[in-house]
Order: C-alpha cells, then structure tokens, then sequence
C-alpha cells in the first residue's frame, strides 16, 4: 500500500487511547486518486493488463489509437475496444495512458 493513498474516501482514525479522532476525505474524487496514483508510478489495473498481455508501445498514448471509442452521454465515456465495455466504469479508459502494443494509429 502506499503511504497517503486510501481506498475509502472516508476513514476515521484515532490514536491508541480513543481520546483523538482525524477524518480524512482523501482523495475527494476518483480523479484525484488516479492523478495521486499516477505520480506513484502505479498503473490502473486495465491498462496495467493490456500492457502485460501485448507489451507497451512507448511514445505513443491510447487517445491516438484506433481502438480508443468514446461513448456520449451526458459526458463522454472512452472505452477500449479490445479490452471490452462494460457499459460501467470498469472499462473506462483514458486517453493520456500509454499505448500497449496493440496500438493502432488513428488517421484523420
Ligand atoms: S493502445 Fe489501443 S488497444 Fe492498446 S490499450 Fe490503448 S486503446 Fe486499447
């Protein structure tokens, strides 16, 4: 685990006799912590799987590939064709990840 980072976004601690409480909201959103994590070095596990499976394509971002779809709504939703859709947020993708080996140059 990495010092800082929480997996809840709402945790109470307190010292060992009780007589302290500290509340921490941290990270405040899930963009944040993916931002914090980043910084860490840590991938998400998607692309983190992508990159395990067909390699990393270095210099390149998955907002260029072909692959990247974006579904509209009342905001846009990118997805990864090859990795699937689940129509919920385990399959959102981003665009400034870096591309896996499957990479496919998007041509305008
Ligand atoms: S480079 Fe393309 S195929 Fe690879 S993870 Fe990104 S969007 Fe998906």
């Amino acid at each position: 685990m990495i010092p800082g980072i929480m997996t809840t976004t709402d945790t109470t601690f307190g010292d060992s006799g009780g007589r302290r409480n500290v509340t921490l909201r941290f990270p405040a959103t899930e963009k944040e912590k993916q931002e914090i994590l980043q910084a860490y070095g840590v991938k998400p596990k998607r692309i983190d799987q992508m990159h395990k499976l067909h390699g990393v394509r270095e210099g390149s971002v998955c907002g260029d590939c072909r692959y990247l779809v974006g579904k509209h709504y009342d905001k846009t939703y990118f997805k990864c064709r090859f990795f699937g859709n689940s129509n919920g947020p385990g399959t959102d993708w981003r665009r400034k990840w870096e591309a896996c080996g499957k990479f496919n140059e998007r041509r305008s």
